[in-house]
């Protein structure tokens, strides 16, 4: 079996805070005297119902980790600790998202909460063997003219290279908000030329789903697994290139699926998706991007070959230039090409004399 660390891949839907490492996390709640909730640090996966409880309980945690990101210095080690990890991972692409919202009262406002996550992924990119773009993504539990605020600042640093944003996103209880409101967000962006990079379809099903891609036209669907519980959605989803970003361990996480077995990562890419695998939230779901690959592997049963072709999806979902995608892809064919080191004895055996 060939090392899936070293299959270059894309990784297109990883939360600022929710990249943050355990210890790191410890760290931080430590030096700004914050007591952690011992759920967040004790190392098990989250499992909650996937109904508004189980989601409040995923908020609350998630809100207790974004209240020790409290300065210039925290914001920027969550970056560099995401892209080293995404890196030590083959992950050739990161990006990353993030509502600068929460952050902004601690570093002087909006403007320089983006900015600093830009600089410092441009700094990580020049640091570790990956690429870091930014999502900017507004929330579900905010008035649509925030999200137009952040889309306008988005906009400002339209890009598709290291430390430059790529997307428009929006994010929080898929139940929340009127998806429609926040269309004249999207059209800002949109206009920028930045990809339209909703979260639809893990918590809700195709109704939802429909909503946002009518709504917000969306390039690529955060999640969007549930699509595929109406054929003709899917199968529009597909002639569209629209790409869905499948977070296995999230959705088992968030109960929307009894198990990583359950989640339909083969019928998805059976029906021509376009899927990228992402990790979402490693913080609280304790399982980063290469586990989502050795998932597919293990319980989905995916071979090397098709191994290869989810990571050459997520390099073309992704946004980066055709000058980075060609390199990746080019990566994966060699990844294939190189001997499976399980078939090697196959041919020493034939060649005794070769030592
Ligand atoms: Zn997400």
């Amino acid at each position: 079996m060939r090392d899936l660390a070293k299959l270059p891949k894309a990784h297109l839907h990883l939360h600022f805070t929710g990249s943050m490492r355990v210890p790191t996390l410890r760290d931080l709640a430590a030096g700004h005297g914050v007591r952690l909730p011992s759920a967040l640090t004790d190392g098990d996966p989250l499992r909650v119902p996937a109904d508004e409880r189980g989601w409040f309980r995923f908020q609350r945690l998630y809100d207790a980790a974004r209240a020790c990101v409290r300065s210039e210095a925290d914001m920027r080690r969550l970056v560099d600790e995401a892209a080293a990890d995404d890196a030590a991972e083959g992950s050739r692409r990161l990006e990353i998202q993030v509502d600068p919202t929460s952050y902004a009262p601690f570093v002087g406002g909006l403007t320089p909460a983006v900015e600093i996550v830009l600089d410092a992924a441009r700094a990580a990119s020049a640091a570790h063997d990956v690429e870091v773009a930014v999502v900017v993504a507004a929330s579900r539990m905010r008035h649509p003219l925030d999200a137009r605020t952040l889309a306008r600042l988005a906009a400002r640093y339209a890009g598709d290279g290291p430390g430059e944003v790529v997307g428009f996103g929006l994010s929080n209880d898929e139940r929340r908000g009127d998806t429609a409101e926040f269309a004249a967000a999207f059209r800002i962006a949109r206009r920028a030329g930045l990809a339209s990079v909703p979260h639809g379809g893990e918590l809700l099903g195709p109704a939802h789903v429909r909503d946002v891609v009518d709504a917000l036209h969306p390039d690529r669907l955060g999640h969007g697994v549930r699509a595929g519980e109406d054929p003709a959605l899917l199968a529009e989803l597909v002639e569209r290139e629209v790409a869905l970003e499948v977070c296995p361990a999230s959705n088992v996480g968030l109960g929307v699926y009894p198990d990583t077995a359950a989640v339909p990562l083969r019928p998805l890419v059976e029906a021509g998706a376009r899927v990228a695998l992402g990790a979402d939230d490693p913080l609280l779901f304790s399982s980063r991007l290469l586990d989502q690959y050795v998932a597919a592997r293990e319980v989905h049963g995916f071979t090397d070959a098709e191994l290869a072709d989810l990571a050459r999806s997520s390099v073309r979902a992704s946004r980066a230039s055709d000058r980075t995608k060609r390199r990746m892809l080019s990566g994966v064919d060699d990844w294939l090409v190189a001997p499976d080191p399980a078939g090697a004895p196959l041919s020493s055996a034939s060649h005794p004399s070769a030592g």
